[in-house]
């Protein structure tokens, strides 16, 4: 009988979430940023190992809400923990040792899903100063895929019997579109300073599949005029470098060459709005 269930990754913003779902998967799908608070929405990765077929979400950090998106990505992380078979809390072992998910998440009882506590970032702490950890946890290095194959077992373990629910080759369940919107937006993360990446929300307008590049037209959003300036840069140099970036990350993941038009725009204060955070996908 196989077994198959879906997995949240949870933990508090940076702890290496999107790293491990990535290191899990084999495919950058999720993106990084070593700036907190870069997964917005959760990323779903598929992982199918002999009999068991591992549904991985990696969902926003668990943060105190200071406006309306950091809402729907709060909301977003609890959902993911509300439905999930089992949860991998994930904690930086140089932090040991991680406090109850109960407290980070700010719940009002435990999670009916067993919780597996991950310390990650391992390759950061020297040998001589790792701390001794409960035998039922597990330590990894997603650059190193250090602790990987012990922390699917432990997974695996807790998945319920239950026939695959995807395709065995198949690693992403969100349309291609979603993943070309995440990518400028990483790149986004990359490129701009400080605090602007926080205020940029990316729109796909066109996907062209069927042909060579595949032709992609997106909008980046950004809060104010003063902020549309930076994004496009002098004489379009940000924007173009944004695009660039992206359209490699893309292609990367299509294994096609990509075509892709970036326009930046000013959508005021749409990170407190609910009619913009819907528009853009944010709020259900
Ligand atoms: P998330 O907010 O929990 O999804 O965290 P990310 O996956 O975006 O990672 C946050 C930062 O930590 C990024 O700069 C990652 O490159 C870095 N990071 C994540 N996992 C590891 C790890 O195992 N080792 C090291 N050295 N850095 C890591
Ligand atoms: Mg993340």
């Amino acid at each position: 009988m196989t077994r198959c269930g879906v997995v949240a990754l949870a933990g508090k913003p940076n702890v290496g979430k999107s790293t491990l779902l990535n290191a899990l998967v084999g495919e950058h799908l999720a993106i990084v940023s070593p700036k907190p608070q870069s997964t917005r929405l959760p990323v779903v990765g598929l992982l199918t190992r002999a009999d068991t077929q591992f549904i991985f979400t990696d969902s926003p950090g668990l943060l105190e809400p200071e406006y309306k998106l950091h809402e729907t990505m709060r909301a977003a992380a609890l959902r993911a923990i509300a439905d999930a078979e089992v949860i991998a809390y994930l904690h930086p072992l140089a932090a040991f040792p991680a406090p109850d998910l109960l407290s980070v998440a700010r719940l009002e009882k435990p999670p009916r899903a067993p919780v597996v506590t991950v310390y990650t970032k391992a390759d950061l702490v020297p040998p001589s100063d790792r701390p001794t950890v409960w035998p039922s946890d597990c330590v990894v290095s997603a650059p190193r895929g250090e602790g990987l194959d012990r922390l699917l077992d432990t997974l695996r373990a807790h998945l319920p019997e239950s026939p695959f629910h995807y395709d065995p080759d198949a690693m992403a369940t969100q349309p291609m579109r979603f993943f070309a919107a995440e990518f400028v937006r990483e790149a986004a993360f990359e490129l701009l300073h400080e605090e602007l990446p926080y205020s940029v929300a990316v729109e796909i307008d066109e996907f062209r599949e069927g042909q060579e590049p595949v032709y992609i037209r997106a909008v980046v959003y950004v809060e104010r005029a003063s902020q549309k300036g930076i994004v496009i840069g002098e004489g379009g140099r940000t924007i173009k470098a944004i695009g660039q970036t992206a359209r490699g990350k893309i292609e990367a993941l299509l294994g096609t060459r990509v075509f892709l038009e970036l326009h930046a725009k000013v959508l005021p204060k749409w990170r407190r709005q609910l009619s913009s955070l819907k528009r853009l996908g944010y709020a259900g």
